[in-house]
């Protein structure tokens, strides 16, 4: 299948300053657009990122049918374009489709489109401390007409957009009790569009009250402890670093593997399993409570240093070189190829496709 390439006739670029970049407003000049049109993948294309024309009766917006991954290229020191573990997002993403009925997506489309993306809008992905390109993926049911049904007709698009480094203030967190994000046999691993939806209200609740995040606990008991609200979270005990276990309320975050397997990489005892906060309150009150913190692409690491549960707060008093510190600095010499890439986590961008322009 020939790319089609339709480039933007004016670069926003120069609109963007690099030296203070918000998250996810500046999206760059290009998208890359596949449709599925219930045989096969057509129309494969780079255009400028400019409105899509759909009919309001598009399955998407009325059974949810929606899909989407998040992550990041950054610029390296020999000034390569470095994809951080995209093979990991793009089995999670049809992951997700299984989950959801859907159309999954070929290998090579997705890796075409990457490619494609990072390269036509290279300019986008500046090479400042900090910067990166931040990727995102979408899956969406296109099928016009109103009976539920699993769509036949899909969109796969990916858009990108410069970001720059998340402020990694530390977060107050208050502890859900009421609402739940996910239960067992929901889909609570899959990304999907409606996990965000329901969690809203949560969120802006918690915001109102002061916090900076809700963290979910299990649906049953309010008693366990999941993730927040798009990362996931790990808590430090001496040497023993303890995250819940991902068996199907939980997004299996990429960054939770790395973080786990860097900091068995340097002999920590991690734990992957289910997690009570009265057990983290306990961890407190014995002075045991080393750190907590979370992760996830657009956030990287981040520090928490207070934890609500029905109205108690703990209070988690890090210091300078905390393991969280220690890791982010770790992955992002890697992301950077400032160090061994054991793991095998960059794809380094290149174009082999054929394509034609217009
Ligand atoms: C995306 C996401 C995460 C983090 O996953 P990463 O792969 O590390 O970015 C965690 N929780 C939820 C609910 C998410 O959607």
């Amino acid at each position: 299948m020939v790319l089609k390439i339709t480039k933007c006739e004016k670069s926003r670029i120069n609109d963007v300053d690099f030296n203070n970049l918000s998250f996810g407003k500046e999206i760059s000049d290009h998208v890359f657009i596949a449709e599925f049109d219930g045989n096969s993948w057509i129309n494969e294309r780079i255009q400028p990122y400019t409105p899509l024309q759909l009919n309001i009766s598009l399955s998407a917006l009325h059974y949810g049918q929606s899909i989407f991954e998040g992550l990041k290229a950054f610029r390296d020191i020999n000034n390569q374009i470095q994809i951080f573990r995209p093979i990991d997002n793009f089995k999670r993403m049809n992951l997700s489709a299984k989950r959801m009925c859907m159309q999954e997506i070929p290998e090579e489309l997705f890796f075409k489109g990457l490619n494609h993306l990072c390269n036509i809008d290279k300019n986008w992905i500046s090479n400042k401390q900090g910067n990166s390109f931040y990727l995102r993926p979408l899956l969406f049911a296109t099928d016009e007409s109103l009976g539920v049904h699993a769509s036949k007709k899909y969109i796969f698009a990916i858009f990108g957009c410069a970001v720059g480094a998340y402020y990694s203030k530390s977060l107050k967190i208050k502890v859900e009790t009421n609402f739940t994000r996910a239960c067992i046999g929901g889909t609570g691993e899959a990304k999907t569009a409606g996990n965000y939806a329901a969690s809203l209200l949560a969120a802006k609740i918690a915001s109102e009250q002061g916090f900076d995040q809700i963290l979910w606990t299990d649906s049953i008991e309010h008693k366990y402890i999941e993730e927040l609200g798009s990362s996931n979270i790990f808590i430090l005990s001496d040497k023993n670093l303890i995250t819940p276990q991902t068996s199907g309320t939980v997004l299996k975050g990429i960054t939770r593997d790395s973080v786990i397997k860097l900091a068995k990489s340097m002999n920590y005892n991690v734990e992957e399993r289910k997690i009570s906060i009265d057990e983290i309150f306990e961890l407190s009150t014995q002075q045991k409570l080393t750190e907590v913190f979370a992760t996830g692409t657009a956030a990287t690491i981040v520090s928490i240093k207070e934890l609500n549960y029905n109205g108690n707060s703990i209070f988690i008093n890090q210091k300078n070189d905390t393991l969280s510190s220690i890791l982010k600095n770790k992955l992002d010499e890697i992301k950077h190829s400032k160090t061994a890439d054991i793991f095998g986590w960059n794809y380094t961008v290149k174009i082999n496709e054929p394509s034609t322009s217009f």
